[in-house]
């Protein structure tokens, strides 16, 4: 969505324009058109829009400022909302699309292995990715796929299961759990037939007894040679957009950074980028939250694409048992959020820009709390928003 609003003004006689998606009916419901809105009017007019099903891509102030990135000419044909009633429009106007943002998902592979028939692959490593003095244990497993018939293949974002071996208390063999793959389409040895993963084995408390997770131990503990049941790969949730000038936001904690790996690497490694056809431009930031320093994850990688592509690339690290936020508690990514969300809030309203959350479930109202201040402050209602940039595809989220 474009969301250009200019400067700050609570007290507002400027007028705006909304461009909308797939509002109306008949043959309206293809054209993108344009309402024009006072600002008193604003908000109840992106209600009723995405009340009636419309999806907002863009909206604009007509003094002709911009958020940074956004498209600053508004359209020439725009279309009047009586006040407080559903904008009726006449004609569609000739307005410039925003970017395309998704990648083809019809092209993306879906479960070309399923859990009857699962694919075995082969342990080649396992290694830990966390120093001395981290909490548990978390580990980068590699699984070779050569020989499949047909091949197993999959994109950045996708998820595969995997089926540990054994049987549960009943009796039955063990029901698949699903990863987020760490690794690009070309895997870490480039060789375009292996899969990573980033794996936290789950420790829980119950009835006064340690429980260790099924699955995560299985992998943790599992040996190079050893044969895997995998099925997959699942998920368009979490794809990148194909436009190699797009900004990338992500938000993870610990082992969400998983697909945030898969994506860094597919920008800023080397080897990747020769062989990707694929030349990122765009500005990437990373928000990752551990608990602890040791818990980072991949730090030096990240560490490295900072060093050599500065002005693509942004790391921002929430250490919660380290460092305290503003009140004095544990520092999570959403306090890193709003320490910048008006920066943020500015890159949302670029259309180019896609947002990606893994992680922890808890983490997103902090987030939407975070993202509501800095809409707010823009005269921008954040609840009205982020379902209008989630039906835009660009607001992806996968949390558990
Ligand atoms: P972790 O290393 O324990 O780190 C999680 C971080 O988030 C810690 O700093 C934690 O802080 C913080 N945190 C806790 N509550 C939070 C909240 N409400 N809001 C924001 N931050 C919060 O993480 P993990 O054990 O790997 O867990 C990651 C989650 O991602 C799991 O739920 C996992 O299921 C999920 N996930 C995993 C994959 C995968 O493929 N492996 C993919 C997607 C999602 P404190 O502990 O200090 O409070």
């Amino acid at each position: 969505m474009r969301v250009s609003t200019g400067r700050a003004n609570q007290s507002d006689s400027r007028m705006f324009h909304v461009v909308v998606e797939g509002f109306g009916i008949g043959q309206q419901r293809q054209a993108e058109r344009v309402f024009t809105v006072p600002f008193s009017q604003l908000q109840s007019t992106i209600q009723t829009i995405a009340r009636q099903g419309g999806v907002i891509t863009g909206v604009f102030a007509i003094d002709g400022s911009s958020g940074n990135g956004a498209d600053p000419t508004p359209a020439p044909a725009a279309e009047t909302a009586a006040a407080g009633e559903a904008p009726t429009p006449a004609t569609a106007p000739a307005v410039t699309k925003a970017p395309a943002h998704a990648t083809p998902h019809a092209a993306v592979p879906v479960n070309t292995y399923k859990p009857k028939t699962p694919f075995l692959g082969t342990v080649t490593e396992n290694y830990s990715l966390v120093g001395e003095g981290a909490i548990g244990r978390v580990n980068h497993i590699t699984f070779d796929l050569a020989g499949g018939e047909p091949q197993l293949e999959y994109v950045e974002g996708q998820s595969i299961g995997i089926i540990p071996e054994g049987t549960d208390a009943n009796g039955k063999p063990h029901k698949l759990r699903l990863y987020s793959i760490a690794s690009t389409r070309h895997g870490d040895n480039m060789a375009a037939h292996t899969v990573s993963l980033c794996v936290r084995q789950l420790e829980y408390e119950q009835d006064g007894e340690t429980i260790k997770g099924v699955c995560s131990s299985y992998l943790c503990d599992i040996e190079p040679g050893a044969k895997v049941k995998i099925t997959g790969p699942v998920g368009k949730e979490m794809l990148l957009p194909e436009d190699e000038e797009a900004n990338v936001i992500m938000l993870a904690t610990g082992t969400g950074i998983a697909p945030m790996r898969a994506y860094l690497r597919r920008m800023f490694e080397p080897a990747e980028r020769d062989k990707n056809g694929w030349q990122f431009r765009g500005k990437a930031w990373l928000f990752m939250g551990v608990p602890k320093t040791p818990n980072l994850l991949y730090d030096a990688d990240f560490e490295h694409y900072l060093k050599e592509y500065p002005d693509h690339f942004r790391y921002t690290k929430a250490i919660s048992r380290e460092q305290q936020n503003a009140k004095g508690g544990r520092m999570y990514i959403q306090d890193r959020v709003l320490e910048h969300a008006d920066e943020i809030f500015t890159l949302i309203e670029d259309p180019k820009t896609h947002a990606y959350m893994c992680g922890l479930k808890g983490m997103e109202p902090g987030i939407d709390e975070a993202m509501t201040a800095a809409a707010a402050a823009k005269g921008l209602d954040w609840s009205e928003l982020r379902p209008a940039l989630k039906k835009a595809g660009r607001w992806h989220v996968e949390t558990y």
